[in-house]
């Protein structure tokens, strides 16, 4: 599938004035002008595209992983940029912790990149929110700024009124999968007035186990979106370890 251009000129001038008024430095070696200069990108451990649909491990099967075969899912796809170290993970750091708005702008636009290879048509982008307690300690939802800026690039429209988080979860480190799972159920609650019959592309900075992804997509699927689609900047490799 060619890439399309992207259109919204207003957003790029944006950005040129915020880059000259803030310039980044590259999060990899500290060179200045560029938030990952092109040494330090040709070194990202991009995901490969014949990787499973739904959870992003290598698998040599087409489509669906051993591990995913016999399972239900809520999503029709995921994918993801790169794994989730090197100057990678330096950038989602990056936008958790440095209230930087340029950084989301920068890494929607890596997101633009997976997003044009897939086949998804998705008609409404949603952030995965995070609880009120975690927002008002960062200030910010950093998958929003990831996913306003990634709407706007692809002009789908976006909303972050159509799935709130109730619960708050705690820590996933050092749980296996089914504990995940039961961590993270009923964590969100979801509006189907805004959801209905839509296709939905559900976004997220990273994507560890898939289970925060899983409890969103249910809700969202079940407050009647016709599909759901996930895409992360980051996928944590399974071979190496959670930290
Ligand atoms: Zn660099
Ligand atoms: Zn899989």
């Amino acid at each position: 599938m060619p890439l399309r251009p992207v259109k919204n000129f207003t957003l790029s001038i944006a950005r040129t004035a915020l880059d000259w008024l803030f310039p980044p430095t590259c999060l990899g070696c500290g060179e200045e002008g560029v938030f990952i200069c092109p040494e330090c990108f040709s070194k990202i451990k991009l995901v490969p595209r014949d990787v499973c649909n739904y959870c992003g491990a290598y698998t040599s099967k087409k489509g669906k992983c051993a591990n995913c075969h016999d399972r239900q899912l809520p999503y029709a796809g995921f994918r993801a940029f790169a794994f989730y170290e090197g100057v990678i993970r330096k950038a989602i750091h990056h936008l958790k912790y440095q209230n930087d708005l340029t950084i989301g702008r920068y890494l929607a636009g890596l997101l633009t990149m997976v997003y044009q290879r897939t086949n998804w048509e998705a008609d409404l982008v949603v952030p995965i929110p995070i609880g009120e307690q975690k927002r008002y300690e960062r200030g910010y939802n950093q998958a929003e700024r990831l996913a306003k800026p990634l709407a706007e690039l692809l002009e789908i429209p976006f909303t972050s009124e159509a799935l709130i988080r109730i619960n708050e979860i705690s820590s996933q480190v050092g749980l296996n999968h089914e504990e995940r799972r039961e961590n993270v159920r009923e964590a969100f609650v979801a509006n189907a007035r805004l959801l209905e019959g839509k296709k939905v592309l559900l976004v997220d900075d990273v994507f560890t186990s898939g289970a925060t992804m899983e409890a969103a997509a249910s809700e969202v699927m079940a407050a009647g979106a016709t599909r759901v689609f996930c895409l992360t900047v980051a996928k944590v490799n399974n071979l190496v370890d959670l930290n």
